[in-house]
């Protein structure tokens, strides 16, 4: 099986599996496991922030940020592809009591004048929606891995803090982002009041996500952890899997994103199939609706050929390249894409 569904299906390597078991253990809970507090300190200090707390996945690290941010009632500004809003609306309105407020970029690059639309559409004095928080995500997962400029991150953290908002930026995928566009990732911290990062995306740990803010934010973070039950106790092996991943996978991300741009040339030669926008990083995704065929009917033919990939929309198919695809399962996937396509195609004109 050539597995493109998603870069979360890695497993350690003997390396990676080999530190796991290799620390001592102690109770987070008293503040006493090595590995945690050295990758707490460690992500704080990589990410320009006081302070980090590790917690078990990346969307308990929004929903803390989301709780640390808003008072129930509020509104949260974010573009209408982002994880938060296609895959944690029901947490974000059941835990936070936040209400979210979408905008369809069709890009993820939100502006300053976006922002402002949002506070405008609707009634604003005390008695009404708080505009409380601006959430981010870098790279766009649903925009095929994009990265977000530096620069707009900045202007977006500015424009929020002058209307009175703060700033969660969901950093997913940051490690990609900051491969792709060489922004050492300390430069991130000048871009958000809180960070959450993951280590189970194309960094090839099993588990894991941190999140970082400032002392006092994350004493908070730590309130909200605890009683979401996401508190762990001898949470070294986790820990260590996490610091190995920082150490030795971080560089080796741009191989992905040349994997990801090799699968984008071979299947855009197709002819029917249109890869949607740049490919940043490690995601491609293409648009099956010129070949009247549908994403599902694709991704189901070519599981047939021993490649997987995933819709994610009608016509959209998701390949996400990572730690185990090689060069050689690159060309495979889209020989055997484009195969399938003209079969499907014949089968569906005769
Ligand atoms: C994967 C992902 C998350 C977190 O997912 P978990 O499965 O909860 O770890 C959050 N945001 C983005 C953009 C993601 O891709």
């Amino acid at each position: 099986m050539i597995d493109l569904r998603s870069d979360t299906l890695t497993r350690p390597s003997p390396e990676m599996v080999q530190a796991m078991v290799s620390v001592r253990l102690g109770d987070d809970n008293f503040g006493e496991d090595a590995a945690t507090n050295e990758l707490e300190e460690h992500c704080a200090a990589l990410l320009g922030k006081q302070a980090a707390v590790f917690v078990p996945t990346g969307t308990m690290s929004n929903q803390i940020a989301l709780r640390l941010h808003t008072r129930p009632g509020d509104d949260v500004i974010l573009d209408a592809s982002y994880h938060v809003n296609t895959y944690e609306s029901a947490p974000s309105a059941d835990l936070a009591g936040v209400c979210l407020h979408p905008v369809d970029t069709g890009t993820g690059m939100l502006t300053p004048g976006d922002i402002d639309r949002a506070i405008d559409a609707k009634a604003r004095d005390p008695r009404y929606a708080r505009p409380a928080l601006l959430a981010l995500e870098n790279t766009v997962n649903h925009r095929a891995g994009r990265v977000v400029p530096l620069g707009l991150l900045q202007t977006l953290f500015r424009h929020a803090r002058g209307r009175g908002m703060r700033v969660h930026l969901d950093g997913a995928r940051l490690f990609n982002a900051s491969v792709a566009s060489r922004t050492p990732l300390e430069s991130y911290g000048t871009t958000a009041d809180t960070i959450s990062v993951c280590f189970a995306k194309g960094l090839g740990a099993p588990v894991g996500s941190v999140l970082a803010g400032d002392a006092e934010l994350m004493d908070q973070a730590r309130y909200y952890r605890k009683s979401y039950g996401g508190a762990l106790h001898q949470s070294g092996h986790l820990a260590a899997a996490a610091l190995f991943a920082l150490r030795h996978n971080i560089a080796r991300l741009q191989d992905d994103h040349a994997a990801a741009r090799l699968l984008a040339e071979r299947l855009a030669r197709q002819g029917l199939l249109d890869v949607e926008g740049p490919v940043d990083t490690n995601m491609v995704i293409v648009d099956t609706a010129r070949s009247g065929i549908t994403a599902a009917g694709l991704a189901e033919a070519l599981a047939d050929k021993s490649v997987l990939a995933m819709p994610v929309g009608a016509h959209r198919l998701r390949f996400v390249t990572h730690l185990h695809i090689t060069t050689a399962d690159v060309r495979a996937a889209a020989d055997a894409t484009a195969a399938v396509t003209d079969t499907l195609r014949a089968a569906s004109t005769r």
